[in-house]
């Protein structure tokens, strides 16, 4: 359901979704959101209104960045009043790690922010950018009998699945169906119909009051990314762990560890870590599994990790988990208030 007061944001940040080709290199180039538009005269049919606002120039999302996620609450935040929902068209390689960042940004939304993109241009004939579009502003523009909007959080549409943006991952270069949330279930499945997954919605749903006070949202734009992600491996050297803990500025780590969060536990790694913990490095333990999540206590060489300061990131995703760091050290709260709410679900990112 939805009604003619209803209107949308649509914003084209870039990505595959708005590019051609280029004819004499054959790559793929950005062009403009009137050009989009004209690919997809069904914008016209929708009963709401839809206004636009597009990066200048249109970027690849494999040139996100800080800057550009502050841009974006901004636009969100300065247009909040005005809009029911928001869709934003950005490229697939670094979606998850946008909505994941987004989620924390936007303290408080109470109205859809969806993005989507696409794999194919949506100038080829074949392109699954049409459909993710207008499936993704009908979410956007979707309400409850009572008017509230259905899906108030930051989410990614992709292929038929709503997906909440911080536990969403992009797993396939090449197929439609390139976005997975393997740790918490669908939010919609848009086949013949949409169907809402309405309990998993937004459990914080608010109440007509609290929606009623649009300035609830409190947009954060700090974030602060003196942090890294360490893979480990079977053999991973001694020299190369230390030259990481002690990169100058490094607040945080990411250590992606094996399994349910196990990791070497010979002692120059463990002290190692235990090392950086006590200088005020953040370390948290997030598994290089798609699914599941760390329990350090399980094995004997997760525990070790948690003897040496480190912290569980639980079930989130690596997308969700950097984000979250920038968030916290950005707003300056002491290295053990960090590792505590790294611990605490602050936008549905982690179960635990
Ligand atoms: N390189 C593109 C981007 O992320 C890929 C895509 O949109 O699918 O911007």
């Amino acid at each position: 359901m939805n009604g003619s007061d209803t209107s949308i944001l649509l914003i084209y940040t870039g990505g595959t979704i708005g590019m051609m080709e280029n004819p004499e290199t054959g790559a793929l180039e950005n062009f403009n959101l009137e050009q989009l538009q004209r690919h997809v005269p069904e914008l016209e049919r929708f009963d709401f209104s839809i206004d636009t606002y597009t990066f200048d120039p249109p970027i690849d999302s494999s040139d996100m960045d800080t800057e550009s996620w502050r841009k974006l609450v901004e636009v969100v935040s300065k247009n909040y009043a005005r809009y029911s929902g928001f869709v934003i068209l950005h490229g697939t390689d670094t979606m998850a790690f946008t909505a994941s960042a987004l989620s924390f940004m936007l303290e408080g939304l109470n109205k859809p922010v969806i993005l989507t993109g696409s794999q194919l241009p949506i100038g080829v004939l074949r392109t699954d950018g049409k459909e993710n579009l207008l499936t993704s502003l009908e979410i956007a523009a979707a309400t409850r009998e009572d008017g509230s909007p259905v899906v108030p959080e930051v989410c990614i549409f992709f292929e038929n699945h709503l997906m909440r943006g911080n536990r969403t991952t992009k797993i396939n270069a090449e197929d439609f169906n390139a976005f997975r949330s393997f740790n918490y279930p669908s939010l919609a499945t848009a086949g013949i119909h949409i169907k809402y997954n309405l309990p998993q919605i937004n459990t914080n749903h608010p109440t007509r009051e609290e929606r009623e006070v649009e300035r609830s949202l409190n947009p954060h734009y700090l974030l602060d990314t003196n942090l890294t992600v360490l893979k480990l491996f079977p053999g991973i050297g001694q020299h190369i762990v230390d030259a990481v803990l002690h990169t100058p500025g490094l607040k945080g780590v990411i250590l992606e560890t094996f399994g349910s969060g196990n990791a070497p536990s010979k002692p120059w790694f463990l002290n190692a870590l235990s090392e950086a913990t006590q200088r005020g490095i953040v370390v948290i333990n997030v598994t290089q599994c798609n699914a599941g999540t760390v329990e350090m206590e399980r094995y004997e060489t997760g525990y070790h990790l948690m003897q040496a300061g480190v912290v569980s990131g639980y079930d989130m995703t690596i997308e969700a988990a950097v984000t979250k760091l920038m968030f916290l050290l950005g707003h300056h709260y002491s290295p053990s208030e960090v590792r505590r709410l790294m611990m605490t679900p602050l936008a549905g990112e982690l179960t635990r």
